[in-house]
């Protein structure tokens, strides 16, 4: 062995060279130094990507990986977000349609795995760097609403009727359960808020009445049992002739049927209060 600072040759055992008093390692003290640079280095690295990276495309997929242990590839940031922060604010000029505004950016995630898109956020004044996303939500949600599709169609499978799903802001006329499926897979701003369902029947209270008593309180129980499995809130309305409209109300579970004054009944009373 020879020191590596000034060339004397050294023999085993010595702890320092006589010439310089260089230290010299054992192969212990060397391996046990390259793991402790190794664990700093490890530290640094994770640290980095914690704080120094912005959050972009490639941080989210490994925050999201992590937490749902499935691979997300496609995500994409969305340049324009209505009402940014989610809140319904006017900045002054353009509400509700703010554009590069507050603190909240969104992305939009693909899960193969499920087949459906959902949106991440994460808020940039936030040093942590905590991704927030949507994904059970909307699948909770897109799961929901098909299986109350599917129980609407098998239990009213002897009447005509349309159906729409409706928010605040806009509704869709649904043709079929995979047409409902497409929309409830696929970010779409303009789509976000459907989530209650309108069922139009082309019927006076009594004709859907005298053939339908049984069916819409089976009904009413098992959209109340969807609700209840997937942890999502929704309305189902039935709106016929003379604007009478049928009601499931999910926090009481009971059926109430409101006239075109307003005026409620509940689905059981119905027959008596017009036989008076
Ligand atoms: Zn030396």
């Amino acid at each position: 062995m020879i020191c590596k600072k000034c060339g004397n040759s050294l023999k085993d055992g010595w702890k320092y060279c006589p010439n310089c008093s260089k230290k010299i390692y054992t192969k212990k003290e060397k391996i046990l130094n390259i793991v402790i640079i190794l664990i700093i280095a490890i530290f640094v690295v994770v640290l980095t990507l914690k704080y120094v990276i912005p959050v972009n495309e490639w941080y989210i997929e490994r925050e999201l990986e992590k937490k749902y242990n499935e691979n997300f590839t496609e995500i994409s940031l969305i340049n324009q977000v209505k009402n940014s922060d989610t809140n319904l604010t006017c900045d002054g000029n353009s509400f509700g349609t703010i554009k590069g505004q507050g603190s909240t950016k969104y992305y939009k995630v693909y899960s193969r795995k499920n087949k459906i898109e959902f949106i991440a956020t994460y808020d940039t004044s936030d040093k942590s760097k905590t991704i927030n996303d949507y994904y059970l939500n909307s699948l909770n949600k897109r799961n929901s609403l098909t299986e109350a599709y599917n129980a609407i169609y098998k239990y009213l499978d002897t009447i005509d009727y349309e159906i729409k799903l409706v928010g605040l802001n806009n509704e869709v006329t649904i043709n079929s359960r995979n047409h409902l499926e497409n929309i409830l897979s696929e970010y779409d701003e303009a789509n976000e808020g459907l989530d209650d369902i309108e069922i139009y029947i082309n019927k006076d209270l009594y004709d859907f009445y005298d053939s339908n008593y049984e069916t819409i309180i089976n009904l009413n129980t098992k959209i109340a049992n969807i609700k209840e499995t997937n942890g999502y809130i929704f309305s189902v309305k039935f709106l016929l002739n003379s604007n009478i409209t049928i009601e499931f109300d999910s926090t009481n579970n009971r059926i109430e049927v409101y006239d075109q004054f307003g005026n409620l009944t509940r689905w059981e009373d119905v027959l008596d209060k017009y036989l008076q």
